[in-house]
Formats: C-alpha cells, sequence, structure tokens
C-alpha cells in the first residue's frame, strides 16, 4: 500500500520539522533543544557570535591613571566599578568605541586603558 508509505514518509517530515532545525551559520540539522525559542541560529553559533571581547568576562583590565601616574589593575568590571572611578557600562562602552581613555566623573582624573584581557 504505497500511499500509506507515503503519508507516513509525510508525517515523519513534518515531524521533524517541528523537533529540527537547520542552524544558518553551521548549516548544521540540529534538534530544536540547541536553538533558542524563535532563533535560526543554534546556541553554540549564538555563543561564539557573541563572545567579542566586548561582551567576554573579563580577567584582567590595567588603567594607568594619568593625572597622577599610578598604574591600577582590576580583576574585572564589577572590580572597576567597585573602585569608585567609572561605572562597567560606560567602561564597556568605551571599549566598543575603541578609545583608550576616558576622564572620571567620580574623581575628575584622566584614565588610560592599557590593557584588558
Ligand atoms: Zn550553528
Amino acid at each position: 500500500m504505497p500511499h500509506l508509505k507515503e503519508n507516513h514518509n509525510k508525517k515523519t517530515r513534518d515531524y521533524n520539522l517541528l523537533t529540527e532545525r537547520e542552524c544558518k551559520i553551521c548549516n548544521k540539522t540540529k534538534p530544536m533543544s540547541k536553538f533558542r525559542r524563535g532563533y535560526k541560529t543554534c546556541r553554540s553559533c549564538q555563543y561564539i557570535n557573541n563572545s567579542s571581547p566586548t561582551y567576554r568576562q573579563k580577567k584582567e583590565i590595567k588603567i594607568k591613571c594619568i593625572t597622577d601616574g599610578s598604574i591600577s589593575v582590576y580583576k574585572n568590571t564589577m572590580d572597576l566599578e567597585k573602585s569608585n572611578i567609572i561605572s562597567r557600562s560606560r567602561f564597556r562602552n568605551i571599549l566598543k568605541s575603541k578609545k583608550n581613555t576616558f576622564k572620571s566623573y567620580k574623581n575628575k582624573m584622566e584614565y588610560l586603558i592599557i590593557s584588558v584581557l
């Protein structure tokens, strides 16, 4: 009974469409659990996409105070914010804008970002 087999194949295809999706970046067909709801990019491709140096968790931030010449090292942006020099969000924006100097609104001193790892 060929029509039953065809029907069965169509059902399987439709079901697989509901449970699998092709990622538009790596082009691999993966189960829906590998995708965030409503996304056409799988989680691992999204993770790679989003982990530009700006978003990645910082391990070390080295900053020189131009005003007094001192150099400070911070573990991360949280640590930096606690130092009362600059807020995390402003620091993130400065990194995004590719600038390497900023003036602290809090203590009015000028800073140079030496390195961010
Ligand atoms: Zn992918």
